[in-house]
């Protein structure tokens, strides 16, 4: 159990009988506390949270799910929902009920539309390989383990985004379970509003169960990834920065500043080092123009460089998140007009001379995401520039320490902060930037809209949304 994990309960609120009957209705598990399976059940792969539920429900299907929720309401408890828990727990459930997704799994591509549905507890890499075989590459992002349905209601930064804009904007309709147990189909024509406020408001107005997405005619890329030394780290960010001022919407990219431990499963070069990785996505309809794109960065003459056409279905290698799950802090902002001066205010305080080792991962933004998408959503911070995100390890350094470093680095960098997204909150005091996420008029849009569909708050155990007239709203 990680230093963060909160205790468990031990008696749940909720008597034997009514547990076993709410298990006939519910085609999955149903678990307490108690449980063997509990523990394995509420894991997920950021292991620094995770969610202490009366009760939890393995989900089979939307009927599962309705029946969790209408459950729920009865009994005054409210709902949390896990996916694959990359962002586990985020706000953990400190009692209420748990709905896990993992089993319902599953992708049906339609080549003549150019669309796929996905149900809710499906990650990247099943889509990923379902859509290549027509052709098709869905906006996934940096990793293939994460989930779809979370990832894509969060907003969705991928691979291809400056290309195309967030996963969010090439959403058609979703399925989802309202806090009244309804299970509804919504899109541009059904219940609009709802359809509004889940793309960009995520898991605040139900439990989704199927999401219908745009797959882009995409299947090779040029791409990969250019490793440099430690002592050249602040120089590659300032030139990574000016790079990007002039890059056309093909072009994604992002750096990172890496500590990599010294561990066997790492290539001998990376290990034990500290190394700036510059990620590249180059997708475009001819992939020749990406090499001299890339050329001022290779001058800079990496140690490593895999940057090569690669089928989109490699895509995960380009970020090389790591597949395993970990216990890690993170910190995020959406940054405009980043440059010189913030790059050496950022490596004056986390730097590889720092006493916490951080990953600082510097995503660059613009292009197609500063569209307003076909049919609007609640997505913001499409006016920023770079989306910056600051992860420690609580396998290498105590929160203790790793909280105050944080909040030193983001008070350096204030001058160039203008939001946060969504999919990247994920530290304990998060609760208080979810609003700046949105637009001020959009944020009050979604207050209201949560009114109308949950004016209990039943779904609050996540980046809350209060209902308009509510208390914090
Ligand atoms: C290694 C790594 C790489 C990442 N790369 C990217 C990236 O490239 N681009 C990007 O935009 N984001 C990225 N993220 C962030 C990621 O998109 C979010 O953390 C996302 O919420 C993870 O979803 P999940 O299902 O995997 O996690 P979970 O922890 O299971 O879910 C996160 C939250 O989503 C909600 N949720 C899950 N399923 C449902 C559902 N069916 N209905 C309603 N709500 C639901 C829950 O409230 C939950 O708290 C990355 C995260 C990690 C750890």
């Amino acid at each position: 159990m990680s230093s963060v994990d909160r205790a468990a309960t031990i008696d749940p609120p909720i008597d034997p009988e009514t547990v076993t009957e709410l298990a006939t209705r519910i085609q999955g598990p149903v678990l307490t506390p108690a449980d063997e399976a509990y523990d394995a059940e509420r894991s997920g792969n950021q292991t620094a949270r995770r969610h202490h539920p009366d009760l939890i429900v393995g989900a089979t299907g939307a009927a599962d799910v309705q029946a969790a929720v209408t459950f729920a309401r009865e009994h005054g408890l409210p709902v949390a929902v896990q996916g694959t828990g990359h962002a586990s727990a985020a706000v953990a459930a400190d009692g209420g009920l748990l709905i896990t997704t993992s089993r319902m799994q599953g992708v049906r591509v339609s080549p003549g539309t150019g669309t796929a549905w996905v149900a809710a507890g499906t990650r990247w890499d099943q889509v990923i390989h379902e859509a290549a075989a027509a052709g098709l590459a869905p906006l996934s992002g940096s990793a293939p383990g994460v989930g779809v349905v979370s990832y894509t209601l969060g907003g969705g930064l991928g691979l291809l985004s400056r290309r195309y804009g967030f996963a969010a904007d090439h959403v058609r309709s979703i399925d989802v379970v309202t806090a009244d147990g309804r299970l509804r189909q919504v899109s541009a024509e059904a219940d609009p509003d709802l359809f509004w406020a889940l793309r960009g408001g995520r898991d605040n107005f139900g439990v989704v169960t199927g999401i219908e997405l745009d797959l882009m005619p995409v299947t090779t890329i040029y791409g990969g990834g250019l490793f440099f030394p430690a002592d050249s780290i602040t120089e590659v960010f300032d030139a990574y920065v000016r790079w990007t001022a002039h890059l056309p919407d093909e072009m994604t990219s992002s750096i990172a500043m890496i500590a990599f431990p010294d561990a066997p499963m790492l290539p001998p070069p990376l290990r034990g080092r500290y190394v700036a990785h510059v990620r590249i996505t180059y997708s475009a309809d001819d992939l020749r123009p990406g090499a001299d794109l890339v050329a001022p960065l290779r001058e800079l003459e990496p140690f490593i460089d895999t940057v090569k056409e690669m089928p989109y279905t490699a895509g995960g290698t380009i970020h090389n998140d790591p597949p395993v799950p970990g216990a890690f802090e993170s910190f995020t902002a959406l940054l405009h007009d980043f440059d010189s001066t913030g790059v050496h205010a950022l490596f004056a305080l986390a730097g590889p001379q720092a006493a916490v080792p951080h990953v600082i991962e510097l995503r660059h933004l613009g292009g197609r995401l500063a569209n307003p998408p076909a049919v609007g959503n609640a997505v913001g911070g499409r006016h920023a520039r770079y989306a910056i995100n600051v992860i420690s390890r609580l396998e290498r350094a105590e929160l203790s320490e790793i909280r105050p470093a944080h909040e030193r680095i983001f008070a350096a960098l204030e001058p160039w902060v203008v939001g946060r997204t969504l999919n990247f909150l994920n530290g304990a005091d998060d609760a208080k930037y979810v609003r700046s996420a949105y637009e001020p008029k959009d944020y009050q849009r979604l207050t209201e809209i949560k009114a109308a569909y949950d004016p209990e708050n039943l779904f609050r155990l996540n980046h809350n949304i209060p209902p308009a007239g509510s208390q914090g709203s």
